[in-house]
């Protein structure tokens, strides 16, 4: 039996994104359970000027979908309008797949599709079994499986999962280049509206487990607060998406197994998206991989986790205020006095509430609404 050094479980964007960061004589065998990859597509696929360049500069422009200048909140009351050049860009995440698979199987690695690795043991070397009866070992195991995380949840635990559904919809009265987000309620949940042609969109939205919404009441949020008409939708597609502090412990690398992607999480605390997550730490886990020195990967972590606990810590803060739709309020605040906001603020959220702290501190409705919730607590 051949002997492995890198086995990568999951062929969606975060192992194929480091199958094809590694070099080319680094002995990989990357397992993925569909037939193909790029299925089923749940993702909208909107990222920043960071991420887009990323995945521009590893695979080529095509994956770039759209640009989009202006991004609108719907919020209970009001409207924040933020515009910027290329604010924001859409990746046509099947695409990406599909491209990212075939450069990963040019390089030679042996990729197994149709196959589901259902358990790991971890030892000197690592050991995987498939649902085909087939056994393998190897030196590091990535585990690249997604947000559902079934083999990792003995190493890192349970994460706490948002439930993302998107449809595929026909759609009038919008500009291409404007992506809508509503807010209809205060806490943890919004929808979204992203173009995709002139007459078609996708159109979405972000809950916890078990409050959906159907698809009647979606659309009529969206022709009420953003004015958009929707004619049909053709497909529905959702999936899991891991919000939560990153809980990272030695024993991730104890037996050599890194996590990756959903896994980890490196999900975006305010907007859901994993991309950057991926583009930002696989090339760490890749150099750590292809150097044999894992400190690289370890470091890059522990800058993530910090930056990311913190930002998860402001989310609390502020769904506790009221609702995900004050992050949007300050960032209106922001653009509204005249700070630029790009692309890179959209990847980089952080940076935006950085340049609202000096605004927000002297807003007589952040003081109304911390009172109101004190209140509420206390009575
Ligand atoms: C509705 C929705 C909208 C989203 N929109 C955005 C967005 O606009 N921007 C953004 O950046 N992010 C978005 N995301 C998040 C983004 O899709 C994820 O962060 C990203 O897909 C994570 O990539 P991944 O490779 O870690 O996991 P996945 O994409 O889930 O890939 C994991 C792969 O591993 C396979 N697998 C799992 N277990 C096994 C196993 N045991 N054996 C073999 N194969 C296995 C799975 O079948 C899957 O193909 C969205 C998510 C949802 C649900």
């Amino acid at each position: 039996m051949k002997f492995y050094t890198v086995a990568i479980i999951g062929g969606g964007p975060a192992g194929l994104t480091l199958a094809y960061l590694l070099r080319k004589d680094v002995d990989v065998v990357l397992f993925e359970e569909h037939s193909k990859v790029g299925i089923p597509n749940h993702c909208t696929g909107l990222v920043g000027y960071y991420a887009a360049s990323f995945y521009k500069s590893i695979v080529d422009k095509e994956v770039i979908a759209n640009v989009y200048d202006t991004i609108i909140f719907h919020l209970e009351k009001e409207e924040i309008v933020i515009t910027g050049k290329n604010i924001a860009y859409r990746i046509n995440r099947p695409l990406l797949e599909i491209k990212l698979y075939n450069k990963v199987e040019s390089k030679g690695y042996r990729i197994k599709l149709s196959t589901r690795v259902t358990k790991v043991l971890y030892n000197h070397r690592n050991k995987i079994y498939t649902n085909k009866g087939e056994f393998y070992e190897s030196k590091y195991i990535v585990l690249a499986e997604g947000a559902k995380g079934l083999l990792s949840k003995n190493i890192i635990g349970e994460t706490r999962k948002y439930l993302g559904i998107q449809y595929s919809a026909r759609t009038n009265n919008i500009y291409e280049k404007e992506v809508h987000v509503v807010y209809p309620r205060g806490r943890d949940f919004f929808i979204w509206i992203v173009p995709v042609s002139e007459t078609s969109s996708y159109i979405g939205y972000f809950t916890k487990p078990g409050s959906y919404i159907d698809r009647e009441l979606l659309i009529s949020y969206i022709e009420k607060k953003a004015g958009i008409k929707i004619t049909s939708t053709d497909r529905v597609f959702g999936g899991l998406i891991p919000i939560d502090r990153i809980k990272w412990t030695k024993k991730h690398f104890i037996r050599k197994i890194f996590p990756i992607g959903d896994t980890i999480p490196s999900v975006k605390p305010f907007s859901g998206g994993g991309l950057l997550g991926i583009s930002l730490l696989a090339p760490y886990l890749a150099y750590s991989i292809n150097m044999g020195d894992i400190s690289y990967y370890t470091k890059a972590i522990k800058g993530y986790r910090l930056k990311h606990n913190l930002l998860m810590l402001l989310r609390s803060i502020i769904t506790g205020l009221g609702g995900l739709g004050y992050a949007s309020k300050t960032v209106g605040l922001v653009n509204k006095i005249g700070v630029s906001i790009s692309g890179k603020e959209y990847d980089f959220h952080e940076r935006i509430l950085y340049k609202a702290l000096p605004i927000l501190i002297t807003q007589p409705w952040i003081f109304a609404y911390t009172l109101s919730w004190i209140r509420t607590r206390v009575d």
